[in-house]
């Protein structure tokens, strides 16, 4: 465990069993040094428990660095279950990861990732307090995808703005991959300001009915990467940046609400050396965890949620800012700043 290469100095990862219902889980917590750690359940088949657990030390690391950048006052964790979300689902397995969660005292909070819906979360919420995500309950915070999508609008003006010299997007003409929850509230901003859009997805019905109401071209899956565009914005799945792929773009900006874009670290420069602004995933994503985090607090309120959406839209733009002064890679620069703000509360 402690020479795997995705172990970062997690605070604890955990193995669960549970033979009556079948449940296998792990769940990592990387980080509490800004309070207890935060991060959704993914329930996914995975070839073999070694990739279930890299997913989970990985996404639990990604998870610290989100919550740092947000401002939020949660650590980093992720939960994975090793199973089928369209077959293996059952009362019981969630209520067996519910006493999972319970049994860890609340250093881990769960919320719903791939696989995973508000209706699990639910039976979830019968073993233990330690869940958000929900959607109903006193401070239920629902679906986080429009404030996902509200802030990745936000943040691609703010991108604009250091590409272009202005954050209009009114006549700028932007790629969006994925037009599913966060994807299609995207493109209602980006059409409300008057940007061309080119979209694609791989459910026709999604991209008709975006297409319909917002204007935009479709195009088929593999030629959204060739398209002559001001703006990539990735809101689909994640490693799409990518040495087949980053030749072939021709915007001048990527940004978008899809985790983990960049397919290996190197890409990182690699978008620096090509001129391309990369708006650092886990910063302008960051909407939906703001969502989740004003649940968690106990008491749902738009506005401290919006509040907490001006000050990362705010940090993206130092991200941005000093990357450019020093010639630096985003994400590194991001990572920094992420890890500064985990070790100062740690030395609190
Ligand atoms: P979603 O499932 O609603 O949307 C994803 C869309 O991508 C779907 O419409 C799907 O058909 C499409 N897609 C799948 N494969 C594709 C391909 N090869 N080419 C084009 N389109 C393809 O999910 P979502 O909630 O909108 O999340 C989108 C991304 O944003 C994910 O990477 C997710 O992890 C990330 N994210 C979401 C939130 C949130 O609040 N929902 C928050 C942070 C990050």
């Amino acid at each position: 465990m402690f020479d795997h290469p995705s172990f970062d100095g997690h605070e604890g990862v955990h193995m669960f069993e549970d033979a009556a219902s079948g449940l296998k889980a792990i769940i990592a917590v990387h980080s509490t040094a800004l309070g207890p750690a935060a991060g959704g359940c993914r329930m996914w088949n995975y070839d073999t428990g070694e990739e279930a657990l890299r997913d989970a030390l990985r996404l639990s690391k990604g998870m610290s660095f989100k919550n740092a950048m947000a401002g939020l006052p949660l650590g980093g964790g992720k939960a994975v279950i090793w199973g089928n979300s369209k077959t293996g689902k059952s009362k019981e397995l969630f209520e067996a990861f519910g006493r999972a969660i319970n049994s860890l005292n609340g250093s881990y909070y769960t919320a719903e990732d791939v696989g995973i819906s508000p209706q699990d979360m639910q039976i979830v919420a019968t073993q233990t307090e330690y869940v958000a995500g929900l959607d109903q309950g006193d401070a239920a915070s629902g679906d986080p995808s429009p404030i996902t999508a509200l802030g990745v609008y936000r943040g691609i003006k703010a991108s604009a703005k250091r590409a272009f010299g202005s954050d209009s997007l009114e006549g700028r003409t932007i790629a969006v991959q994925g037009v599913g929850h966060v994807g299609g509230y995207l493109c209602d901003h980006l059409a409300e300001e008057g940007a061309h859009l080119i979209i694609t997805d791989i459910d026709q019905d999604l991209l008709k009915a975006v297409s319909e109401r917002t204007g935009a071209k479709i195009v088929a899956s593999d030629e959204i990467y060739d398209q002559d565009v001001d703006i990539f914005s990735p809101n689909a799945l994640g490693a799409v940046i990518n040495p087949e792929t980053l030749p072939r773009l021709k915007a001048k900006v990527v940004a978008g609400g899809a985790n983990n874009q960049l397919a290996i670290a190197e890409m990182d420069a690699a978008l620096r050396d090509r001129g391309i602004l990369y708006a650092p995933d886990y910063v302008i994503n960051g909407g939906g965890i703001i969502n989740v985090a004003a649940e968690i607090s106990g008491a749902y309120s738009r506005n401290w949620v919006m509040g907490k959406l001006n000050i990362l839209i705010e940090t993206l733009g130092e991200v941005l800012d000093e990357a450019k002064d020093r010639n630096a890679p985003t994400n590194e620069v991001a990572e920094k700043i992420a890890r500064a703000r985990i070790a100062e509360a740690q030395s609190s």
